[in-house]
């Protein structure tokens, strides 16, 4: 790309000339990958207060969050979509005395699956990078809010990218401040095993150095997964996700999953399906096939209401590239021959970590089993005990100590969550326990009268509202 790049307010402008009406992209190398446990949900409430003090009068604004990045977008006229970020900009300086519970509140379901602590993907994320949006996020504090974003929005960590040049007299009013580092990720968790957890159908996760040859792979790998699914009967399809941690480190997920409302299936056999095609991908590459379907749906389509964003979307790799040095949406590399493919995978293979609902024995050969129930010492507390009717059912036995929290499993494993590490988790129908150090999450469902005595044992910040 021969961007042109200029300064305003000490915010880098990056454009290029598109045709049609002038979009702007203003992007902030901050994500969910910067918020700590306690900070989880921070990213989106300074979106919400920034938005709520900049009404746009633009012909379209909107606005992303994820891993690594968050933006603002907006189209019009160049007088317009200039007013608009300056405004932006300016409420993104301005004190933070109250979030708008409505904004935030509809900010935090837009953004949360249903319900998050069971999504595969989000599993795999807080176990192997230790990024917790597998949680709800806490009530935020709005000092606390303040100072997250006095730290990580400011003019040094954003990039504005634009479709044609910067409209005149543009003004981007944001605080000043050296450009943050990230906290450093490395990929945790044993590479080449499988482990259960509660979520609602498996998921492989793959760590690779370098996107652009990834990517091509693990589309293919989609389509024959899919189809493998379909040839068993099996109600879910597989959606691959990918998250850059690192300039040469990123995790992708083949995460299985329904959009319709009743999952099912089989969940062993589903895990075996993924991965035998993954194995068998590694050796014998893409077949003749998977390339014809990956030709036909090369680019991802854009949802019809993103369609106007496709222009200033496109270069907005070249926001990442300036505020992270890698990007998200990786440069495929479209030449790989069917054999370097397969080379890709193989050399995949060797991280791969799945996971599976809990109760799932599936046959993964290559994959050793690892779980977290592996204690089988019982610090002392009070067991609390199960209504008559639930008593028969296998249910996890619930034991709370004075600085701890376990469950024992049928077969007598034990697993302990400290208090210091200890999440309480509650929605409509259920009750979890969290572990912050292993990312999991435990269904007590059975112990919904426990969940007073429980919710005591957490600073507020740690019970989290699931919905
Ligand atoms: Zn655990």
């Amino acid at each position: 790309m021969t961007a042109q790049s200029s300064a305003v307010d000490g915010v880098a402008v990056l454009w290029e000339e598109r045709p049609g009406p002038l979009a702007g992209l203003l992007t902030f190398g901050v994500g969910t990958l910067d918020e700590g446990l306690s900070e989880l949900g921070y990213c989106l409430a300074v979106q919400a207060h920034a938005l709520a003090g900049a009404r746009p009068r633009v012909d379209a604004a909107t606005d992303q969050g994820g891993g690594e990045t968050t933006s603002f977008a907006a189209l019009g006229s160049p007088d317009a979509v200039g007013a608009y970020f300056a405004a932006l900009c300016e409420a993104l300086s301005r004190p933070i005395d109250a979030l708008s519970d409505v904004d935030y509140d509809d900010r935090v379901t837009d953004y949360l699956t249903d319900p998050v602590h069971t999504d595969p993907w989000a599993a795999q994320v807080a176990r192997r990078l230790r990024a917790y949006d597998r949680w709800p996020p806490a009530r935020p504090v709005p000092a606390e809010v303040a100072r997250f974003r006095d730290t990580w929005f400011v003019a040094a960590n954003a990039v504005l990218v634009l479709t044609g040049p910067p409209p005149a007299n543009l003004r981007l009013p944001l605080r000043t401040g050296p450009r943050p580092a990230h906290p450093v990720r490395s990929v945790t968790g044993m590479p080449s095993t499988w482990y259960a957890d509660s979520v609602a159908a498996p998921s492989l996760s793959l760590v690779a150095p370098d996107a652009g040859t990834a990517y091509p792979v693990v589309r293919a790998l989609t389509w024959r997964i899919d189809n493998a699914l379909r040839k068993a009967k099996q109600p879910v399809e597989c959606f691959p996700d990918a998250i850059g941690f690192a300039p040469d480190g990123y995790l992708f997920g083949l995460n299985l999953g329904s959009l319709r409302t009743s999952r099912g299936g089989d969940a062993a056999q589903q895990a075996e399906v993924l991965w035998t095609e993954v194995r068998r991908f590694a050796q014998e590459g893409p077949s003749v096939a998977d390339l014809d379907q990956m030709r036909g749906v090369r680019a991802p389509k854009l949802p019809e209401s993103l369609l106007q964003w496709r222009s200033v979307f496109a270069l907005s790799a070249e926001a990442d590239r300036e505020l992270l040095g890698y990007t998200v949406e990786a440069d495929e590399a479209d030449d790989q021959t069917p054999v370097e493919m397969a080379a890709v995978a193989a050399a995949l293979l060797p991280s791969a970590v799945m996971v599976v609902p809990y109760g799932a024995r599936p046959s993964l050969p290559g994959l050793n089993e690892t779980s977290c129930w592996d204690a089988t010492y019982l610090p002392p507390g009070d067991e609390v005990k199960l209504p008559l009717l639930r008593r028969r059912t296998n249910r996890p036995r619930l034991v709370i100590g004075a600085d701890s929290v376990s469950t024992v499993d049928e077969f007598g494993a034990v697993h302990t969550i400290p208090a210091a590490d200890l999440l309480v988790l509650t929605g409509d129908d259920g009750l979890w326990l969290g572990h912050s150090g292993h990312g999991c999450a435990v269904d007590i469902s059975a112990y919904a009268t426990a969940k007073e005595r429980l919710a005591a044992l957490v600073p507020p910040d740690r019970l989290r509202i699931s919905r």
